[in-house]
């Protein structure tokens, strides 16, 4: 099946050429399906990726259908561990509705799974919440961050127009060991401000988009063992396929980007990402996990 018959709109014809060494998608949501188009088929998601060297992804879950469906991929997949979280957008909805602590205690219980690897994405989001929600929404996002230390997982950060705020309440809380800014949307000061604590950055198909000059200038700011590629499918298609249904099939046009605003060649990125995506969220591969357990 070509891209085009997969029933998701714009996708380019073929697929872009593979990575030179195999690389992770740090952030997909399987679960979301944008309007108008088919669901994703898991399987042929993970084939595609494959096909061009994106061997591992790292599936979200970010409201209680989401994590539901991300504990059946990770049991069914090799090549996809899980983020689990109740989305900073939706923490003020089950709030409202008195599910959230019920909410809370499924999270808890899910997220003790082996293949969970990180907490996300948590975090503030005051562009979608208005003022009304922002207290529950912040008291969300230090429930989520002691959740990740406890359990020992890393910590995946959704921040829209709330820089300020994710940065001092990571710095209250205390940050877990494992700290990424999920599609970065910082400039170059919070990028340093990111460097100077240990967090690692994850960029998206934005870093490629024509007027994003103050991501490409963050993603210069940080070091080489702190970046993290993604594509947020179905959201945010890397440039030329912007607009489209983005798939983890279209990392190799954000990397290879990201590699010309760094000036590295392309396999020294693919490694630095390889090897970032194990430190942070551990081995996917099943007969690794079974020897170093
Ligand atoms: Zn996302």
């Amino acid at each position: 099946m070509s891209p085009q018959e997969s029933g998701q709109r714009g996708l380019p014809e073929t697929l872009p050429d593979p990575m030179p060494i195999d690389v992770v998608d740090n952030h997909v949501h399987l679960d979301i399906t944008r309007e108008g188009d088919e669901p994703f088929d898991v399987a042929e998601a993970v084939r595609r990726a494959r096909a061009v060297g994106v061997t591992r992804l790292v599936q979200v879950g970010c409201d209680l259908d989401g994590i539901r469906f991300t504990m059946d991929a990770i049991e069914r997949h090799t090549a996809i561990v899980g983020a689990i979280a109740l989305h900073p957008n939706e923490v003020p909805r089950l709030a409202a509705a008195g599910r959230l602590e019920d909410a809370y205690g499924e999270v808890e219980r899910c997220a003790a799974h082996e293949r969970i690897r990180a907490i996300g994405e948590t975090g503030l989001d005051y562009f979608r919440t208005g003022p009304e929600g922002v207290p529950v929404q912040q008291d969300g996002f230090r429930w989520h961050i002691d959740l990740a230390k406890r359990l020992g997982k890393a910590l995946q950060i959704h921040d829209r127009d709330a820089h300020d705020d994710v940065l001092r309440i990571l710095d209250e809380e205390g940050a877990p060991e494992h700290t990424v800014l999920h599609c970065f949307s910082g400039d170059l000061a919070m990028a340093r401000e990111c460097a100077e604590r240990g967090y690692y950055l994850s960029f998206a198909g934005t870093v490629t988009f024509k007027n994003a000059r103050a991501l490409r200038d963050a993603l210069t700011a940080i070091p080489l063992d702190r970046v993290l590629v993604e594509t947020d499918a179905p959201y945010l298609a890397p440039s030329p396929h912007r607009g489209a249904t983005n798939a983890s099939f279209l990392v190799p046009v954000t990397l290879r980007a990201m590699a010309a605003v760094l000036t590295v060649d392309v396999p020294t990125l693919c490694r630095a990402v390889s090897d970032n995506s194990e430190r942070v969220y551990g081995p996917w591969d099943a007969e690794r996990i079974g020897q170093s357990a």
